[in-house]
């Protein structure tokens, strides 16, 4: 079995229990849940661990408590960094890097991590440099709580309503901030006492600035940094790819091929769509382990309730990118896996962005989708967490998004080629006809898209009023599965659909 994080969530209270954490907390997660116990640092609640033989969620050396959940993949450095020797856990290597460079440890981490870190006069609060792993809290004058699912916290008090620095408020949850992206929150205390408000630091920010290296040693570099964060990420591992057989996932497959050896990767389609025959290309030329998973698409739109409550938003269109992952994840065997995607190349790379359009377009919307991704949760772990498994994405490595961001948009579109950097990164690793194959969004190849408008269609809803159909369905699904944590196999995606037809005017 691969080894996953020990931690993968948490609900805790710090300061004053929290009486909303009394009850089991209503976590989508899959796992074990640890007690949370840290009578000394002021803290307790549940962690959840994808194990059986579940770790201790705390790390503390007497004066810092560090709850960690998720993992990193610079440990080496950082090891080296606070002269510690063999890293230890992570938590145990966070908490090394706490001591020496207080909250700018944040800074030098790069992993998929939420954490806490409670000392004697602060507490710090703070995502990885995407905010790839959602984090929710809640203030009063007594304390705070910290979830890392907003449907945990949902039901709670309301507490202070203005959003503290360096969070933003929670639709629909009043009193509920998540913590941005790249960021730390520090709260000070002295004997027992908050000083509000907390204070924001700023940890990571996409680059505005554009490099122009040699287009060879843009290429070169491309394959390194990938190679590494795939290595991260797999090294010694089984893990497993959901590969579409796309550039972006194929290239994720035979680096993780030459990481580890052979690998699974698994394949989703439906009876409206699928991308079999280039995934099986792939498959057959890495030799990995490989599985399609066909499935009517109607029952793909039955999973809705379960992206929702994974993914904790309420927009349709990045649902639809999401739904295909989370069915895919709750299809797999039950045994927890590591799990890499090809998932979101496409942003730093603006390879949504086909058609040959002016460099400077493609710049601003490579600026505009990095500067709007905060929040909309498609990396969480929860979407794969909701099935026990966990999954985490080489293109959001902190320093392959770093280097994809910063290149001149020139070595993105060449040659009148798409993602051209990446392609050719992959030159000799693919055959030839994935490294020229154009872009399909997952929700397009899947034939989601389709399926939903038809059978948004086939209830009544006029053609104009779809995307509104959707927009509608998505929002009471969201009031169900995360306003009122309401279990996803308990809502049913007939009635929602029924509901949505009747009050959209069905004809
Ligand atoms: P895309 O929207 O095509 O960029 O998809 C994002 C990621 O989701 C890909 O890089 C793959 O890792 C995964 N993926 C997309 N489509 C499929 C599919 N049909 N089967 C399995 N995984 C997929
Ligand atoms: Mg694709």
């Amino acid at each position: 079995m691969p080894t996953l994080p020990d931690t993968i969530g948490f609900s805790v209270w710090i300061g004053t229990p929290d009486p909303l954490l009394a009850d089991p907390p209503p976590f989508a997660a899959l796992g074990q849940r640890v007690p949370i116990v840290g009578g000394t640092a002021g803290l307790g609640g549940i962690a959840i661990s994808p194990g059986t033989d579940a770790a201790a969620p705390l790390t503390s050396d007497g004066e810092l408590t560090v709850l960690f959940a998720g993992e990193l993949y610079n440990r080496d450095r950082l090891a080296a960094a606070v002269d510690g020797g063999a890293p230890g856990t992570d938590a145990q290597l966070l908490l090394a890097c706490c001591q020496r460079y207080g909250v700018s440890a944040f800074r030098l981490v790069s992993g998929r991590f939420a954490a806490v870190v409670v000392g004697p006069r602060r507490v710090v609060v703070a995502t990885d440099h995407a905010g790839s792993v959602p984090l929710y809290l809640r203030l009063s004058e007594a304390g705070m709580t910290v979830a890392t699912e907003a449907k945990v916290l949902a039901a709670g008090a309301t507490g202070r309503l203005d959003s503290p620095p360096g969070t933003a408020p929670v639709p629909g949850i009043r009193g509920l901030h998540r913590i941005r992206a790249g960021t730390a929150v520090a709260v000070d205390r002295t004997s027992g006492r908050w000083h509000w408000p907390a204070r924001a630091v700023r940890t990571w920010a996409p680059a505005y600035g554009r490099s122009i290296p040699d287009p060879d040693d843009a290429v070169a570099a491309v394959a390194d940094r990938l190679t590494a964060a795939v290595h991260a990420r797999a090294s010694g591992e089984p893990v497993t790819v959901v590969l579409s057989g796309g550039i972006d996932s194929s290239a994720v497959a035979a680096l993780a091929t030459a990481a580890t050896g052979p690998v699974a990767t698994v394949s989703l389609g439906t009876d409206a769509g699928d991308e079999f025959d280039a995934a099986r290309a792939v498959a057959r030329h890495l030799g990995t382990d490989h599985t399609e998973l066909k499935l009517p698409a109607a029952d793909l739109i039955a999973e809705l309730p379960w992206a929702v409550a994974a993914a904790e938003i309420d927009d349709p269109e990045v649902l639809e990118y999401l739904l295909p992952l989370v069915a895919l994840y709750r299809r797999l065997p039950a045994t927890p896996r590591r799990i890499l995607t090809g998932y979101g190349a496409d942003i730093p790379l603006g390879g949504m962005h086909r058609t040959t359009e002016p460099l400077e377009l493609l710049d601003g919307v490579i600026a505009a989708d990095m500067d709007s991704f905060d929040g909309l949760n498609e990396l969480s772990p929860l979407l794969s967490g909701v099935a026990g498994h966990w999954s985490t994405h080489p293109y959001w490595d902190r320093d392959v998004l770093d280097l994809l961001v910063s290149l001149e948009p020139g070595l993105k579109r060449r040659h009148g080629r798409d993602k051209w950097v990446l392609r050719e990164a992959m030159r000799g690793r693919l055959p030839q006809q994935t490294l020229c194959r154009p872009k399909l969004g997952i929700h397009e190849g899947s034939g989601l898209t389709s399926a939903w408008n038809r059978m948004l269609r086939d209830a009544g809803v006029p053609a104009g009023a779809v995307p509104d159909a959707k927009r509608a369905m998505a929002r009471s699904l969201y009031a169900s599965a995360v306003l009122c944590a309401v279990r996803p196999d308990e809502i049913r995606i007939d009635d929602v659909l029924a509901e949505v037809a009747e009050e959209g005017g069905a004809q």
